[in-house]
């Protein structure tokens, strides 16, 4: 029985050089730490951005999470894309250019369980360069499974890092233990995933304690399994069915300073907006940090082969904006796109002994 937090959660060393980047007051300008941001973004990554598009599989689930419209007790209809919705929607999604797909499905359920997500990768695989899976944990066997098929990486959020905050925003399912989410990404990588992707909610709790928290997670992964792609996400709270409000609303200024200060302390690490944000901020943050982004997201289940017709979202989206008014903006900045990123000959599990090398 787990009942301690992991050693590294309260490890101060592993963020004070975070700590004076996240001071709102004089220690450092938002305006100094941009200019070393995008100085570390250009000497490790040069001018590209690499883009991905996420496709919702299923909205059936068995958690209650307060912030979420798909959580068990919303009223919304259910569904999951059959074989050959999954098909339609992967072709609609390669006529847009996307090469790099994000499958997402709710907590397991028997409607969406294990062999349908596998069988939803291997599809994919077939059609996409690269796949990823946003969905419920899973055993380090099944991830191995998982990479089998062609999966390469996962996105798995902590949510908060404050225990008494998780226990009361996650009302019930397999969700609600706290320190089992927590070991979710190792047991990806000792599953043979190539990369995970963690990160906060923000607005769940206080946001540079979560800031502090997310740095020492992404600190431990790296320095644990330095063999891994460790990418970090940084989603707000949008509204959503069931109409939670943040209780720690972040402005603008405070997650532009997070970026930037994870950039300067993690010059190696993929950092990752999606369309949750809107078009000025995410334009704002391409090059200064950013080196990752979701492009024309449809947060519904089948949204991209019938996008009048898809029903209930996960949350609203910010940025509307179609593929090629995208890299329109990206390029305005002298920011390349990337849809293609990886290249299935790559794929299948990484090694054991090349994952655990501390
Ligand atoms: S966040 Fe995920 S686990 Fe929680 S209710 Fe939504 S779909 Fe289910």
């Amino acid at each position: 029985m787990r009942n301690a937090l992991p050693a590294w959660l309260t490890d101060e060393q592993l963020s004070s050089d975070i700590v004076p980047m996240l001071d709102q007051g004089d220690a450092v300008s938002l305006e100094q730490l941009a200019a070393e941001a995008q100085a570390a973004t250009l000497r490790r990554f040069g001018r590209v951005m690499s883009l991905y598009a996420p496709l919702y599989l299923s909205n059936f689930c068995s958690s209650g999470c307060v912030y979420c419209g798909f959580a068990s007790d919303r009223k919304t209809s259910r569904r999951r894309l059959e074989s050959n919705e999954i098909e339609k929607e992967l072709a609609a999604m390669r006529s847009l250019g996307i090469g790099d797909v994000l499958l997402l499905t709710g907590e397991r359920t028997g409607a969406a369980g294990f062999s349908y997500l596998c069988r939803a990768v291997d599809a994919a695989a077939k059609i996409m360069p690269r796949v990823s899976v946003e969905a419920f944990p899973m055993t380090v066997a099944e991830y191995r499974a998982l990479a089998e098929c062609g999966c390469t990486g996962i996105t798995i959020y902590q949510e908060t890092y404050d225990p008494e905050n998780y226990r009361e925003l996650h009302r019930w399912g397999p969700k609600k233990d706290f320190l089992e989410r927590l070991e979710i990404p190792e047991r990806a990588l000792q599953g043979g995933i190539r990369s995970v992707g963690i990160g906060a909610l923000l607005g769940l709790s206080e946001p540079v304690a979560e800031a502090l928290a997310l740095a020492r997670h992404v600190r431990h992964l790296c320095q644990t399994y330095w063999k891994a792609g460790i990418s970090v996400s940084f989603p707000r709270i949008r509204p959503q069915e069931g109409g939670y409000q943040p209780a720690w609303p972040v402005d603008d200024r405070f997650l532009a300073r997070m970026i930037f200060a994870f950039r300067v302390g993690m010059p190696d690490v993929d950092l990752v907006l999606s369309t949750r944000e809107k078009p000025a901020f995410r334009d704002g943050m391409a090059g200064l940090g950013i080196t990752r982004m979701s492009i024309a997201s449809r947060t519904t289940v089948g949204g991209y082969h019938s996008p009048d017709g898809a029903g209930a979202t996960q949350f609203e989206v910010s940025d509307n904006r179609n593929a090629e008014e995208f890299c329109h903006a990206l390029r305005s900045k002298e920011i390349e796109p990337v849809f293609k990123n990886w290249d299935p000959a790559f794929n299948g599990p990484i090694l054991q002994e090349e994952v655990a090398c501390r």
